[in-house]
């Protein structure tokens, strides 16, 4: 399977300060086992900001020779759906097959208890009967350690309305007030959260709080919610629940019930670290506990990544879904042929800091371009054809010439590819009347057809209204690989097919979804959507195509690296192939950026 998506193109093992931090905590003993997690609220496809945060997670766990769990978030039930816990686990499995199938913990399905962990490469299990963990699953046990808190003083339920709340926690610079709810007795505020849980009180009436400091400079400390009430049915948990956790006090504890020794997430969260310190300190948790380390997320010019943003794209119909392939998401680049070793590769490239910047688009394409270049399976295909007849070349002969499969991988092999007296070039290789050093065909002009002869070009034959229809060329018939002309050099070199033999298929030439480097920096990116982000053409490719893999990647010779798109019909007798451009051989954006 060398062409295909299992091709090991393998990066360097990374270092950067978090690891640091691990190899340390090792080293004196802090932790004896990395126990990692991702943990995606399924509210919407995963991105390839996600994947930045997976390749760190999974590829820690890798290193250390610990696990990485995957955890739904999933405390907030009107906005998630079973389409995207099934979409998260098919990314994240993909994105690290491989590669570390055996970092990646899923519980035994049915196990609610977090001891029935297995790696899923395990022989005792099949991939079916494993699940991810999710943070509702802890439901009972939060609600208790709730409870916990309230006993001990350090909780009580709130009446103030969601404005009113708003209204008393002040702001950064300005301290908040207490609520007048704040002392309430003990004993009155297990009555009344018994009474939230036993769905006696509307959405929005009253609210669990931690009892910390309402006039603490940090505001998450600021006598932040842990409940609400939320008549909502749950994904997971269906109608078992009417108030649901809120996510710092969910995640810690999640973090604390799984063993994780290393909670890791993005910058913006730096400011809840108190409060992930304060719920550790002020509840009966086993040691050790988990710490929190932050990096800076993955801004990708020419991109939006927010699963906010992305929804809006796929509701309004600006893209044809979640894995449309001009989305960022982990779906849309794998159907647009980008391979989980290329992600992992731009991850391991761009590295993990403390400092928010823009990572220019760029730097994924190369990562793209330089895995395809190692595996794609080279193919000759036009585009936008137009007829070449050889005038001197006999008409019911047919030579099957010898075409490396990829000339950066011995082990790739060849094929053979038809030539005969009529073919199809590309309408971009030819030119009437061309401009000083343009050096593919032109009227008494030569080339050479790649892995074939030379050819001159005799006649342009034009219909009516002067379009032209048909170039006329003679070849030197001694210029092919063997012949007494084959070193005979001309200056270009172009790709072909023959007619007769070439299979038609459809092309999606996608490019970047939006015009700008900063598509959101005015609030809004919806105006800056590519109008040519997606052409549709008809091209006429080699016969081996025929064949084409899902799996595999190609490269059209001089043109782009393609895949197969799902929307093809491969099992019947005449299959209708449809290719997905992945990326073109060159970055034609540098040029544009270069011209301006
Ligand atoms: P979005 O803002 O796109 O909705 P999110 O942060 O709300 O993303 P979650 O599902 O909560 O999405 O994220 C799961 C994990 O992925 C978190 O640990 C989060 O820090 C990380 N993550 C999300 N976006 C990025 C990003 N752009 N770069 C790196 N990590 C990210
Ligand atoms: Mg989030």
């Amino acid at each position: 399977m060398l062409s295909s998506d299992t091709t090991n193109t393998s990066a360097p093992t990374p270092s950067d300060f978090i690891r640091d931090i691990v190899a340390e905590d090792l080293r004196t003993g802090k932790h004896s086992k990395i126990i990692t997690r991702f943990p995606p609220e399924p509210n919407g496809y995963l991105h390839i900001g996600h994947a930045k945060s997976i390749c760190l997670n999974f590829g820690i766990a890798r290193e250390f020779g610990g696990v990485c769990n995957l955890r739904m978030d999933d405390t907030n039930p009107t906005k998630e759906d079973v389409e995207y816990v099934d979409s998260i686990q098919e990314d994240v499995r993909w994105l690290i097959s491989g590669w570390s199938d055996q970092v990646l913990a899923l519980k035994i399905r049915g196990d609610t208890t977090g001891t029935g962990i297995l790696p899923l490469n395990s022989p005792s299990v099949s991939p079916a009967e494993l699940e991810p963990f999710y943070a509702s699953d802890y439901f009972a046990q939060l609600y208790g350690y709730a409870v916990t808190l309230i006993k001990a003083g350090k909780a009580y339920v709130c009446d103030l309305s969601p404005a009113d709340t708003d209204r008393y926690r002040g702001a950064p610079d300005r301290p908040g007030q207490d609520s007048p709810w704040r002392e309430r007795p003990v004993d009155e505020n297990l009555d009344i959260f018994e009474r939230m849980k036993n769905g006696e009180f509307p959405d929005g009436t009253r609210t669990l709080r931690a009892k910390i400091n309402m006039t603490s400079p940090n505001v998450w400390l600021r006598d932040p919610l842990l409940y609400r009430i939320r008549h909502a049915e749950h994904h997971h948990t269906g109608n078992t629940w009417c108030i649901y956790p809120m996510y710092d006090f969910a995640h810690v504890l999640s973090d604390s019930i799984e063993g994780i020794s290393h909670s890791i997430c993005t910058l913006e969260f730096e400011v809840h670290r108190p409060l992930y310190e304060w719920i550790l300190d002020n509840l009966p948790v086993p040691q050790p506990r988990p710490h929190q380390h932050e990096f800076a997320r993955l801004s990708l010019s020419y991109t939006v990544l927010s699963k906010r943003k992305l929804l809006q794209l796929v509701n309004e119909g600006l893209v044809t879904g979640w894995d449309d392939p001009r989305m960022p998401t982990i779906s849309g680049l794998r159907r647009r042929g980008v391979t989980a070793q290329a992600l992992r590769n731009f991850a391991y490239h761009i590295g993990v800091t403390k400092y928010n910047a823009l990572t220019d688009v760029a730097v994924l394409e190369h990562s793209i371009r330089e895995d395809l270049n190692k595996r794609a399976l080279r193919r000759l295909a036009v585009l936008r054809p137009i007829k070449v007849v050889i005038a001197n070349y006999p008409e019911d002969k047919v030579e099957h010439l010898d075409a490396l499969n990829n000339p950066e991988d011995p082990n790739a092999g060849s094929r053979k590819i038809p030539f005969s007296r009529e073919l199809f070039i590309d309408r971009d290789d030819f030119m009437e009347i061309p401009p000083p050093k343009y050096f593919r065909l032109r009227p008494g002009g030569e080339v050479r057809l790649k892995y074939a002869y030379i050819i001159k070009c005799d006649h342009v034959v034009k219909d009516a209204s002067g379009h032209i229809i048909e170039l006329h060329c003679t070849a030197d018939l001694d210029s092919k690989s063997g012949g007494a002309t084959a070193s005979r050099k001309v200056k270009g070199t172009i790709h072909w097919v023959s007619a007769a033999h070439a299979i038609d298929a459809e092309v999606r030439l996608y490019d970047r979804l939006f015009t700008v480097p900063e598509p959101d920096a005015d609030g809004d990116f919806k105006k800056h959507i590519n109008p040519h982000s997606l052409e549709v053409i008809k091209a006429k490719a080699e016969p081996s195509l025929k064949e084409a893999n899902p799996d595999f990647r190609y490269q059209f010779e001089r043109l782009a690296y393609f895949c197969l798109d799902k929307d093809s019909q491969l099992s019947t007798n005449s299959p209708q192939l449809i290719f997905n451009r992945t990326i073109t051989l060159k970055d034609a954006w540098a040029k544009e950026t270069q011209k301006k």
